[in-house]
């Protein structure tokens, strides 16, 4: 494979992007005998059941798929239907998505079921704009799940179907800008397969996790080599084309480790914003590691309502949020006096080590609790 060329000399697709009919069915045709050969064997490809469906491609967003799989069996063994999950208490839902992360998939999913069993009789609609309407549910979950369980030719456009897309065509417009959303999802549909749409969404995702893949695609496997831009022109390694992200900002926070009787004082956070209604140590923002200690012993009691004397940091956990990062200091704590009074969370509790285990968690308050371990007597 050649070096990329220099953005001057290198062949582009732009005007291209509308291919011919007979491309389109070489393209299509390709692509489904590839994928009915070689498709990987997942748990969500052996059923027509939309919830199934739905809740894989939730669990799916922004996740491997070797993660999903363990927590998909779990989920399903626990709320098997629809109408399970819909009755199901919130804190149950959580504690069975403890660890899979973006935590608002995990109630948006909640409050869906609920809806679906409210307005749709426990049925997922079939129709793209009713899909739309449900909770957590977008434009590609939409797509996904309207033509995976119902055969409904719509299109899907994901991360990865960007990159083939890119690729196949030559489109040299910036994948994650906004503004050319529209050009893909336009050449999504136009190369739909229409009779099998199911099948042709899911070969093309496919085909970008498991061949054409951001750093080395395996184009001398590929089903689409003959028809790609990419390929013709050497152009792999420079397509697509991203804007550079911004730095994500950081911010810092001190967590405070807090045992009465062998039992450690956790809150629950409040119903909306991040980490919604997950339990955690009591936290407060500070400035820096530098200050973590004094603002924890300063925002305690007006905060918490109990007087602490932090100790030095047992532990900095740093935790990447999608646009933020966090560098938590947690303490432990001594001369704790007073008495709780979390009135900006919505619960607290003095938890020994089996209510600890039962309680929702982020994968941030699992790792502090970590670090308890450390924490002095
Ligand atoms: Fe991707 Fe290569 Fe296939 Fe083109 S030929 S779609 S670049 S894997």
């Amino acid at each position: 494979m050649r070096a990329p060329t220099s953005s001057r000399a290198r062949p582009t697709a732009e005007s291209d992007t509308a291919l011919p009919p007979r491309t389109v069915r070489r393209i299509r045709e390709r692509l489904l005998g590839w994928y009915r050969t070689s498709r990987r064997d997942l748990p969500w490809r052996r059923t027509r059941d939309p919830y199934r469906i739905w809740l894989s491609e939730i669990m799916l967003q922004q996740t491997r798929v070797e993660t999903v799989i363990p927590y998909y069996q779990r989920f399903l063994a626990a709320f098997p239907t629809m109408e399970d999950l819909a009755r199901a208490d919130e804190q149950q839902v959580y504690k069975a998505w403890e660890g899979l992360g973006y935590y608002s998939r995990a109630r948006n999913l909640h409050r869906c079921a609920r809806q679906v069993v409210a307005a749709h009789a426990g049925a997922m609609p079939r129709d793209v704009a009713e899909l739309e309407a449900l909770p957590g549910i977008g434009r590609y979950t939409a797509g996904a799940v309207a033509s995976i369980a119902f055969d409904v030719p719509a299109p899907i456009v994901d991360g990865n179907v960007k990159r083939v897309l890119a690729r196949l065509v030559g489109i040299d417009a910036p994948v994650n800008d906004p503004r050319h959303a529209e050009r893909f999802w336009s050449l999504a549909k136009a190369l739909l397969d229409r009779a099998q749409p199911g099948d042709f969404n899911q070969g093309l995702m496919e085909l970008g996790a498991t061949v054409c893949t951001p750093r080395t695609p395996g184009c001398a496997q590929c089903p689409l080599q003959t028809d790609c831009f990419a390929a013709r022109n050497d152009r792999q390694q420079d397509l697509p084309r991203k804007n550079a992200k911004k730095a994500s900002p950081t911010i810092h926070a001190a967590a405070a480790v807090i045992v009465r009787n062998s039992k450690v004082l956790v809150v629950r956070r409040p119903a909306h914003g991040l980490l919604a209604g997950l339990w955690e140590l009591p936290t407060v923002a500070s400035t820096s590691a530098h200050d973590a200690q004094s603002t924890l012993r300063d925002r305690f009691p007006a905060d918490y309502g109990l007087t602490i004397e932090p100790t030095d940091s047992i532990g900095t956990i740093k935790h990447v949020f999608t646009h933020r990062t966090l560098y938590l200091h947690v303490h432990a704590c001594e001369k704790i006096a007073g008495r709780v009074k979390a009135e900006q969370h919505a619960d607290h509790r003095w938890a020994g080590p089996r209510v600890l285990q039962a309680l929702a968690f982020s994968r941030l308050g699992r790792k502090s609790l970590d670090l308890l371990a450390r924490a002095p007597e």
